[in-house]
């Protein structure tokens, strides 16, 4: 940490931007990005436990079954070939992820991308290589906005990985509305055709790890996976940071 950056903390201790307690009496660690969640906050992240879906990695009301594909799944498989997260999207989660992506606080993704970048490692480390791609936003979005937030996590993703990371092949051609006001079937047909591979050499019999900040259905990254498959990819693994459990 620079002279100057040392001073600024000791002048505005960083606040949790979940809590806003003081972070100084136990940051996570004292590199150049210090962590921007406390602890408390941190432990209180939902986690999502066995039993799931091994495809759309949905929780099982009952812990007494072991895990297995759901009916959806069953009935129609998706693209991907599992879709899974550490955390379900609620409480400070959804708080952190709130921050992260309408508040401008970009340095949220480096306190939350480690904790995916772990979770990934642990999954999917014995499975790759892969070529790690985020979910992209549409160019207009992307101007709003400023940045992706699957992108900033994605990096972790991929640096923990030791693999290579693509976020220009895949784009997003269609500008849709937020999906969070739509029932069921609207989610679905708002993404429908909304990506583009621009070019699928790049993907070409290769794992592809998609990441995205939150799946709440799994449309969205069905679409991309489709999209990834149709251009040749041998497998599409998605890794969000939540899941909206339903
Ligand atoms: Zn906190
Ligand atoms: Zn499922």
């Amino acid at each position: 940490m620079t002279p100057l950056k040392q001073l600024t903390q000791i002048i505005y201790p960083p606040r949790c931007v979940i809590c806003g307690d003081f972070l100084w009496r136990a940051p996570f660690d004292a590199g150049d990005s210090p962590n921007s969640i406390c602890r408390e906050c941190t432990s209180d992240f939902s986690p999502i436990d066995a039993p799931f879906c091994t495809i759309c990695g949905m929780p099982f009301v009952s812990d007494e079954i072991e895990n297995h594909p759901c009916e959806d799944c069953l009935r129609t498989k998706p693209s991907f070939q599992s879709a899974y997260a550490p955390y379900r999207y609620e409480g400070p989660v959804l708080e952190a992820v709130l921050r992260l992506k309408y508040s401008q606080k970009t340095f949220v993704a480096d306190s939350l991308g480690p904790l995916l970048a772990e979770f990934v490692k642990t999954h999917f480390m014995s499975l790759g290589p892969f070529l790690t791609m985020p979910v992209p936003l549409h160019p207009k979005r992307l101007r709003e906005r400023g940045f992706n937030q699957s992108l900033l996590l994605a990096r972790h993703v991929a640096a923990s990985l030791n693999g290579e990371l693509d976020f220009l092949s895949l784009i997003r051609t269609k500008h849709t509305t937020s999906q969070t006001t739509l029932s069921k079937r609207e989610r679905r047909k708002n993404v429908q055709n909304a990506f583009f591979l621009r070019n699928p050499d790049v993907v070409k019999k290769k794992n592809i790890l998609l990441v995205d900040d939150v799946a709440t259905t799994g449309n969205t990254l069905n679409e991309c996976a489709k999209v990834l498959t149709l251009g040749g990819a041998e497998a599409v693994f998605c890794v969000t940071l939540a899941k909206a459990v339903i």
